[in-house]
Parts: C-alpha cells; sequence; structure tokens
C-alpha cells in the first residue's frame, strides 16, 4: 500500500509532502545509521483522537540515538508536541506517526563527521498490518533461516535503521513461501522476536514471552504484560524455544503496526485449536478497550489531539 498525506514536519517547520526531498548524498541512505519510531493514533470512545503511550515512543527515539552516538537537536517535549501537531496538520483522526532521525549530506564515508542531523515526522493512515481478518482468524508463520542479530552486533535496545535489513530478509522469505509473518530465533537458538514485532505464548494459562535482552523493547509487550498481570494472568519472561512455540496452547504477536495478532499455525503445526485462543483475545479486547480510552485507569497512555 502506498502511503501519502498532506504535510511533514522537517527539521521543525512543516513542508508540503510533495517537497520534503532529502540529497542523494544524505549519510543515512547510504549506511543505515538513523533511528525511528512507530506509533499509532486512535479514535477514542467520546470521538476524539489520542495517541497511544507517545511519551515512551519518544523517549525510545532518544535512547536508540544515545546508543547510536546521535545528537537530537530537539528536546524530547518538541518532538512530542511536533508528533501531534503532523496527525492535525495532515487533518487525520487516527493512523500512524513515524519520526525519523537521520543523518544528512556533507561528509560521505563511514564517519558522518559534522553531517547535520535531520529529523522529520510523517504521518498517514494505516490499518490493519497483518490484515483485518488475520486479527481474528490468525497468522500463518515460519522460523526464519536468518538469525536475529547477536546483541553485540546489533544492539537491540535501538530502532536503528540498518537494523531492519535482517527484519526485511526475514519477512520476504516468509512471504516468498507463502506465510504471513517471520518468527526470528536469536544466535544460540532461542526465539527472540518476529521481524516487527514481539512474541509471546500461552501454555496452561500463563503467559510467556522472551527476556528482553535479545528483542526490541516493545512498548505494545510491556502493554500486554501489564495488562495480564491486571487481569492476574501470570506473566512470566524466560528463554523459549522453536518446540516450545509449537505445543503453545496460543501464540501472539505485539507491536505498535500488529497490535495484538493471533498466531494460528508456525511451521505447518497448527497452535492450539488453530485459532484465535481465549487469552489472546482477552487480552486483544483490552487492548483496544485501552487505546479507545474505555479503561479509565489507563487514560495516562493516552495523549489527546
Ligand atoms: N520488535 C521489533 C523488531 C520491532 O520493529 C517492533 C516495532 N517497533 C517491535 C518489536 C514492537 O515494538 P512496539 O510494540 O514498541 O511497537
Amino acid at each position: 500500500m502506498s502511503v501519502s498525506g498532506e504535510k511533514i514536519w522537517l527539521d521543525g517547520s512543516f513542508v508540503d509532502w510533495a517537497d520534503a526531498n532529502i540529497h542523494l548524498l544524505t549519510h543515512t541512505l547510504h549506511y543505515g545509521l538513523g533511528v525511528f519510531e512507530g506509533i499509532r493514533c486512535y479514535r477514542t470512545e467520546d470521538d476524539r483522537s489520542a495517541v497511544f503511550r507517545l511519551p515512551e515512543h519518544v523517549r525510545r527515539l532518544f535512547d536508540s540515538a544515545k546508543i547510536n552516538l546521535i545528537e537530537i537537536p530537539f528536546q524530547p517535549d518538541e518532538i512530542e508536541a511536533a508528533t501531534l501537531e503532523t496527525m492535525r496538520q495532515n487533518h487525520l483522526t487516527e493512523g500512524y506517526m513515524r519520526p525519523l532521525v537521520f543523518i544528512g549530506d556533507g561528509e560521505m564515508g563511514l564517519n558522518p563527521g559534522n553531517n547535520p542531523i535531520r529529523v522529520a515526522i510523517m504521518a498517514w493512515a494505516w490499518g490493519k498490518y497483518l490484515g483485518e481478518e488475520s486479527m481474528v482468524n490468525g497468522i500463518r508463520a515460519k522460523v526464519s533461516t536468518y538469525s536475529r542479530h547477536y546483541v553485540n552486533s546489533k544492539m537491540t535496545k535501538g530502532k536503528t535503521c540498518g537494523d531492519y535489513v535482517n527484519s526485511i530478509l526475514a519477512k520476504r522469505e516468509a512471504l516468498l513461501d507463502g506465510y504471513d509473518e517471520a518468527v526470528m530465533l536469536d544466535t544460540n537458538g532461542l526465539v527472540s522476536e518476529a521481524s516487527g514485532e514481539n512474541i509471546f505464548l500461552v501454555r496452561d494459562g500463563v503467559l510467556r514471552t522472551p527476556p528482553s535482552h535479545t528483542v526490541l523493547d516493545g512498548i505494545t509487550r510491556a502493554t500486554v504484560c501489564e495488562l495480564a498481570a491486571d487481569k492476574s494472568i501470570p506473566v512470566e519472561q524466560r528463554p523459549i524455544t522453536r518446540d516450545d512455540l509449537y505445543i503453545a496452547d496460543e501464540v501472539f504477536l505485539t507491536g505498535t503496526a500488529a497490535e495484538v495478532t493471533p498466531v494460528r499455525e508456525i511451521d505447518r503445526r497448527k497452535i492450539g485449536n488453530g485459532t484465535r485462543g481465549p487469552i489472546t483475545k482477552r487480552l486483544q479486547e483490552t487492548f483496544f478497550d485501552v487505546v479507545a480510552g474505555r479503561e479509565p485507569k489507563y487514560e495516562r497512555w493516552l495523549s489527546y489531539l
């Protein structure tokens, strides 16, 4: 699906969508050192619009930049305000926001020298990342032949542009092989995450997700862990093997784009009874209640437009 819109926030002011262009010598374009976020805004019960967990996303953007020795020339509150304003300028009441921090043109070669650090914020309407029907019936996933980067090559706490080559290879392989998504193992062979989502399994009523050291610390992952604890569903963060997934009662993925997506099959093994499981359904429904402002306890996670 190609995306389009009206305005893009670029280095502090809005420019027309068609005029938001960059030079071909942009350093990030060549070498991949840049950082980004993916954030969603939802229509709320009372006909307003709210961005979900905006401060947490902006904090992770700054953490990603710090990990990569990039100094963002704006303060976090300025990025938060600009993200909200980008939604308004594009007349969107729900959708996806993409802040991107990149290194501009100037010097070439691996050392970016004093090239400018540039910031863009884009927003567009985006439906269900893995398809509307998948939210009910679940997706089919395959364990990738590609490993997740070793933690000391790709540091996992940052959302770094170039790291996504690994995700793209895994995602395309899965699609070409007739699956919807790729589950990736770490270099020790333990389950890490999907190409752009964290992964959970349910076995005997207990929710399990891999510990955070080889995965992106997903904001949806943290949300689901908190919602589960709230509902007295036990949550464990401990290593998961590939066959743990095969014999799970339920498996689901979490992410800003994918939200809470059930997995019905992995590597031709049916998961549970091959459809969305009851705990997945409960957590998915609670998640959509929270983002739509139907859970007063979690209003604190909403930044209204
Ligand atoms: N893992 C990876 C590799 C991702 O790209 C994402 C999407 N940001 C996630 C997990 C999920 O993170 P979040 O819930 O914060 O979107």
